[in-house]
């Protein structure tokens, strides 16, 4: 996973976020992009992802028998849930970067390692 784009820049939620915005811009579709709305179509978009998994079972990581075509597909359901979880954190006015280290370092505070391999993960 190196997270670069073409030419080697870095895709960061800043980037995204900007591209985001600059999307809705260009299209008028600011006055779409409320909360209720965002929050709609993420959840939307969590059903399409979902519905890739229906019905197969347990799949093991890197889904080594899956077809190029259903990986391809995964990606780009995978990037709706994304996209609309940052253009909505983004109308929100939340730091999503800095909103998700922070629950990072919470879970930490909360689930701390204790060399047993915890119940949780
Ligand atoms: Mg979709």
């Amino acid at each position: 996973m190196t997270g670069l784009k073409e030419g080697g820049e870095r895709v960061t939620l800043d980037l995204l976020t900007k591209k985001m915005d600059d999307f809705a811009r260009e299209r008028d579709w600011e006055r779409f992009h409320s909360p209720r709305n965002l929050l709609l179509a993420l959840v939307g978009e969590m059903g399409e992802l979902s519905e890739i998994f229906q019905w197969k079972g347990e799949v093991p990581k890197g889904l080594p028998n899956w077809k190029d075509e259903e990986k391809q597909h995964l990606g780009e359901e995978l990037s709706d849930v994304l996209l609309y979880l940052v253009r909505l954190s983004d109308v929100c006015g939340v730091d999503l970067g800095k909103a998700a280290l922070r629950k990072v370092e919470l879970n930490a505070l909360k689930y701390p390692v204790n060399g047993d391999g915890g119940s949780k993960k």
